[in-house]
């Protein structure tokens, strides 16, 4: 989306002459809809000129979709619809693409201001050797939008403000409220209240060095398709199933599952896409299969199972409440060496 304005009278607090952002997200987190937002009460807002794109994975929820904003505050026009390789302000939605997706913090430095999604304060969470940030802050949006019920993008484009200074909060919000105003008056205000605790619950963090200490994994660029396709587009990889990992593709929300309420009726595993469910036959014992948990590994987090348990013996909880214990169950244990099952 490109959009032109004029410049406005109105000369912001903090000048930054042009400003980049670049929202790092899954299908179905409102990732490009807040970009849109962003830049339209930049630009139609505010007066300064700029444009909006984003980029998608394969067109489906679930898979990793960038969104940029570019804007200035001296009316340029902006040409440039190239991806935003160093950012002035990054935002990441999920907390996992840190470890599924480790190019989502490229480009980084030390004028970057990063605001992450995450269950963990600031200072609890580590960054690759050399790695530098100007200011950083966490903000548990997943948390915030079930309790108030909004979409996610509400809660993080109320925290983005926070590194925007050169677009006034309050417009912000408007311009959010009208993008989805066809919607009923009780989403909004939902909408609305999480706009609010985004602003308010997000507090910015001084970078310590002494977070930059994990080893940086090897980068390995992608080779051209047509240089190593296998022929004919065969997929000769017989371990592509097994070795699946959805858990890039989550929202960050996750069944729990509550083994003393279940009776093992299986509607659960009836309605899951992913055959995620993990049970135990004991032919001995002479009884009908037990559901152990949920192999998460596996799991996309779409809920389907909770809608169709009959007794709430799955619900739904933020990813980061989930224990170690509750995560060990396995499908293929054979692939999780470390891990022990009955
Ligand atoms: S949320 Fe439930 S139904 Fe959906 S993939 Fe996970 S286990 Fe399966
Ligand atoms: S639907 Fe509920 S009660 Fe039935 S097996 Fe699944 S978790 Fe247990």
């Amino acid at each position: 989306m490109w959009i032109f304005g004029r410049k406005s009278k109105e000369e912001p607090i903090y000048a930054r002459k042009t400003v980049s952002i670049r929202m790092e997200a899954i299908g179905g987190q409102g990732a490009n809809s807040a970009g849109k937002i962003f830049a339209e009460a930049a630009v139609l807002g505010m007066g300064y000129t700029g444009n909006h794109f984003s980029s998608f994975g394969s067109e489906k929820k679930g898979t990793p979709v960038k969104s940029f904003v570019r804007f200035s505050t001296e009316g340029k026009a902006i040409r440039t619809a190239s991806f935003i390789k160093n950012p002035d302000v990054l935002v990441i939605f999920h907390e996992s693409l840190l470890q599924t997706h480790p190019e989502c913090l490229e480009g980084i430095t030390a004028h970057t201001d990063l605001l992450i999604n995450s269950t963990k304060s600031p200072d609890e969470i580590q960054f690759p050797l050399g790695f530098k940030v100007r200011k950083f802050a966490t903000i548990d949006a997943t948390t915030l939008a079930l309790k108030h019920e909004c979409g996610l993008n509400a809660i993080m484009l109320g925290a983005i403000t926070k590194f925007c200074p050169e677009v006034s909060s309050d417009l912000l919000l408007k311009t959010f409220l009208r993008f989805f105003s066809h919607l009923p008056e009780q989403v909004q205000k939902h909408n609305a209240e999480g706009y609010e605790a985004g602003l308010k619950k997000t507090k910015e963090y001084l970078f310590e060095d002494s977070q930059a200490s994990v080893d940086r994994p090897p980068e390995v660029l992608p080779r051209m398709g047509w240089e190593n396709a296998p022929l004919g587009g065969l997929i000769v990889n017989p371990g592509n199933t097994i070795l699946k990992d959805n858990s890039a593709s989550r929202k960050g929300l996750l069944p729990r599952f509550l083994p003393e309420i279940c009776f093992n009726c299986g509607y659960c595993d009836m309605v899951c896409p992913d055959y995620c469910f993990v049970w135990k036959f004991d032919p001995e014992k002479k009884q009908a299969p037990q559901l152990q948990g949920i192999d998460y590994q596996y799991c996309k987090g779409c809920q389907k199972c909770v809608v169709a348990c009959p007794v709430q013996a799955l619900v739904t909880v933020p990813e980061g409440e989930l224990t170690a214990e509750e995560k060990s169950q396995h499908l293929f244990p054979q692939i999780h060496p470390k891990t022990k099952r009955d």
